[in-house]
């Protein structure tokens, strides 16, 4: 017998050398060894018959080897296979004795032909000595006509039925694993050396050695609802569907067992989650007045009528700040949807009840921006607002340090730097964290441990990358969520259009004429930037950084000097220092530059309203979610504005799909959808700054149905708790929780 919390190493069959593979997998114990699902199954038990495909189908075969060769072409070597339809073959091997077991399964009996499938392996050397005619072998793949007419298959997975550790496990266990039944795949470990196959036999016996009762720390209750079978059982057939089980359903990942196990780790996830926000809610926060005198101020500072968005999202975040608990807040809001005004008058209530804001944006650029506005739109209340950057001369730090903590400045506005350990607020009322995408959520919580005796300040996140709501839940899981989804009125929607850059010559003829009826524009190339104040070790990136600033600056100079002479061209990246960079943007927004050459510093935050013009050099190497974030620079002025994507020579397929998305819409949600899909959850959240948790079984994208559910259950039965002691049951998916919060998601420690 085995427990599921056995080390795998002691598993019958895995020594130190397995186990240290599987570790790399994150598999340790017998538990997570079997919730190492298959991601692909293959109907073995009907098989297509070689004489029954047809080109075109994703066909899994079961075949016996005919013969093989290696050719040597003049580009590389190739490796061709031939197969028939298992005892089609004339020349009865003694191996074929071997499968009769296997054979009445497979209706091998009455072929009405010989056909032949070839295989084909590009760069197949490898493979010359695996095959022997009379093995039987199970293949899978898509099935092409080559040019005479005849049926292959180019690099199909397979399996060699007939060989491997037949003799430890007796020929008869191992047929009925590999044939005659729906049949597992898994993900190969340790670059190849546990494959497929291996991972099948050593779930299967350990499965074998499972007690026939598991605990089951899902509620009772939870599984009857949602109709979702017992542990032990989603487990064992989550690796061997029953045979009635439709094979659709479980490559969509559907079946009850499946979606059983999915749920559990959504549902835990979830009840995690929800207990560190009712924790949080437990702590002693600030509770800020709304009298006469702050809503009047708060009024005050509104330069325009609010929209009933901003309107809504105001009501909840002042709502929030009211309450004695602190706020933990995600203010969500396409580009251009008016995030700055709101958060501004978060921070005039905080600051008229006597309180510090602090704001905390990704780049210094965006940082000075928000300076510039924040100005401009506190104005009428005259309060203290204070840039701090880590470019910031000693003698200036230190000044703006004392200010600080003397209480003299009332808004602080800064990057990183306001992380550090030597700055001290001396009451700090509420935090904004501004585009949350780029900050990791660690550094939100050192953030917040400022102030260690006082009571926890409110925090407000605001980030600008639409993401699904359900997705959005569960990455700021612990936060609650406004969204911001009306944009101000009297925008024009953009117009987009990708060009090739053979045609540059006519696009800046289009630019010369926007500049002399008054407009800006945004001329942007695509310099690899990274924070400087992360310390850059990587050389490689450095020189990547290097030669791509390089070609910025030649062509702010060759704009400047040939193509828009008597044009005034500006130069913006992040390499300038601080004060640079502030004088730049300042002559921008001014209107003292006509046209700002930049890096994707201007990504975010940068507001020129009269900038109505963005050119995006080699628009193909930006992401969607950055195309969009820099479109997002204009149509924020009244004139109509235009977005001109340019590329040079081929583009690759994906780029061409990002290009035609950008043209057809301006829909955040809709570009966020389609750029989650092409890059997948890790790369699109960006592992370091997402903090997310990676799952075993779940896939957000997939499983968004199971997660509402999760989410709807966990809350449900944290509530029933208010009002009546935990049951039995319910006090064990706690304690469950507990024992595996901390080791399978590493996020922080629950109650
Ligand atoms: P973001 O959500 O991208 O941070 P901003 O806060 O920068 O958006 O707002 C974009 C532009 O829209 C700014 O120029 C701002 O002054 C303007 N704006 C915001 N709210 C309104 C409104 N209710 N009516 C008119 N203009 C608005
Ligand atoms: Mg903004």
């Amino acid at each position: 017998m085995v427990e599921l919390s056995t080390p795998v190493q002691y598993v019958k069959g895995i020594g130190p050398n397995v186990a240290a593979v599987l570790e790399t997998k994150g598999i340790a114990t017998v538990e997570d060894l079997l919730y190492y699902l298959p991601f692909r199954y293959e109907d073995r038990a009907n098989p297509r018959r070689v004489a029954e495909l047809q080109p075109g189908e994703m066909a899994s075969v079961i075949a016996e080897v005919r013969g093989s060769l290696l050719m040597r072409t003049r580009k590389m070597p190739i490796f061709e296979l031939s197969v028939t339809d298992l005892g089609a073959a004339y020349a009865p091997e003694p191996a074929g004795a071997r499968h009769s077991g296997a054979k009445p399964a497979l209706r091998a009996g009455a072929m009405p032909r010989h056909a032949t499938l070839k295989c084909l392996w590009f760069h197949g050397g490898y493979l010359k000595d695996r095959f022997r005619p009379g093995q039987a072998i199970a293949l899978y793949g898509k099935v092409e006509q080559d040019r005479r007419g005849a049926l292959q298959i180019i690099q199909p997975q397979f399996e060699i039925l007939s060989e491997g550790d037949d003799q430890e496990n007796g020929a008869q266990a191992s047929s009925s694993l590999e044939i005659g039944r729906i049949v597992p795949v898994y993900e190969s470990a340790g670059n190849g050396k546990l494959t497929s196959r291996w991972f099948r036999h050593a779930i299967h016996r350990v499965l074998e050695q499972l007690p026939p009762d598991l605990p089951d720390a899902l509620p009772a209750a939870i599984r009857a609802r949602l109709n979702l079978p017992p542990r032990r059982e989603a487990l064992q057939k989550a690796h061997w569907p029953d045979s009635g089980e439709s094979l659709r359903r479980l490559l969509d990942f559907r079946s009850p067992a499946q979606q059983r196990l999915i749920f559990e780790e959504l549902f835990f996830l979830e009840l995690g989650l929800e207990l560190k926000r009712r924790r949080l809610r437990a702590q002693r926060g600030i509770s800020f007045a709304l009298t006469d005198k702050v809503r009047h101020a708060v009024k005050r500072l509104l330069p325009f009528h609010p929209t009933a968005a901003q309107k809504r999202v105001l009501k909840e975040i002042a709502a929030d700040m009211q309450q004695p608990s602190p706020m933990r807040r995600l203010l969500q809001g396409d580009v251009g949807s008016g995030k700055t005004i709101v958060a501004m008058q978060a921070a005039a209530i905080a600051i008229e009840n006597g309180f510090q804001v602090a704001l905390m944006a990704p780049t210094e650029i965006l940082a000075t921006q928000h300076v510039f506005s924040a100005r401009r739109i506190l104005e009428p209340l005259a309060y203290r607002v204070v840039l701090l950057t880590g470019s910031l001369e000693q003698d200036r730090k230190r000044a703006t340090h004392r200010h600080i903590a003397q209480g003299d400045a009332n808004l602080v506005i800064g990057t990183h730097a306001l992380l550090s350990e030597r700055l001290e607020f001396s009451k700090l009322g509420l935090v904004i964290v501004d585009e949350q995408h780029r900050f990791g959520v660690l550094q939100r919580f050192r953030l917040m441990k400022k102030s260690d005796d006082e009571a926890e300040p409110d925090v407000l996140v605001m980030t600008a990358t639409p993401i699904p709501r359900t997705l959005a839940l569960t990455l700021y899981g612990d936060l609650d969520v406004s969204i911001l989804d009306e944009l101000p009125p009297g925008r024009t929607p953009v117009v987009t259009r990708h060009v090739d850059d053979e045609r540059a010559g006519e696009v800046w003829a289009f630019l010369r004429k926007q500049v002399s009826a008054g407009r800006q524009a945004y001329v942007v190339y695509p310099v690899i930037e990274g924070s400087d104040e992360e310390g850059q070790i990587d050389f490689a990136a450095a020189e990547a950084k290097k030669s791509t600033l390089k070609a910025a600056e030649q062509m702010h100079r060759k704009l400047k000097s040939e193509i828009l002479p008597g044009v005034r061209v500006g130069l913006l990246h992040g390499r300038l220092n601080s004060e640079d960079k502030e004088i730049i943007m300042r002559r921008f927004a001014r209107g003292e530059i006509d046209v700002l050459v930049s890096t994707t510093v201007v990504e975010v935050g940068v507001d020129v309203p009269n900038a109505n013009l963005m050119i995006i050099e080699h628009a193909d190497r930006f992401g969607l979610s950055q195309l969009h974030q820099l479109r997002g620079r204009i149509g924020r002025g009244s004139a109509k504005s235009f977005c001109v994507l340019m590329t040079t020579g081929e583009i690759t397929e994906d780029a061409q799909k990002r290009l035609a998305a950008m043209v057809r819409t301006s829909n955040g949600f809709e570009i966020a959808e389609l750029d989650l899909e092409q890059r997948g959850p890790g790369e699109f959240f960006g592992t370091k700054q997402a903090g997310m948790p990676s799952f075993r079984v779940a896939n957000l994208l997939r499983d968004r149905d199971l997660l509402e559910a999760a989410r709807r259950e966990a809350q449900a039965a944290l509530a029933g708790m208010d009002t009546a002691a935990p049951s039995a049951d319910f006090s064990r998916t706690l304690v469950h929780l507990k024992a595996h919060w901390q080791r399978r998601y590493g996020l922080v420690e629950v109650g």
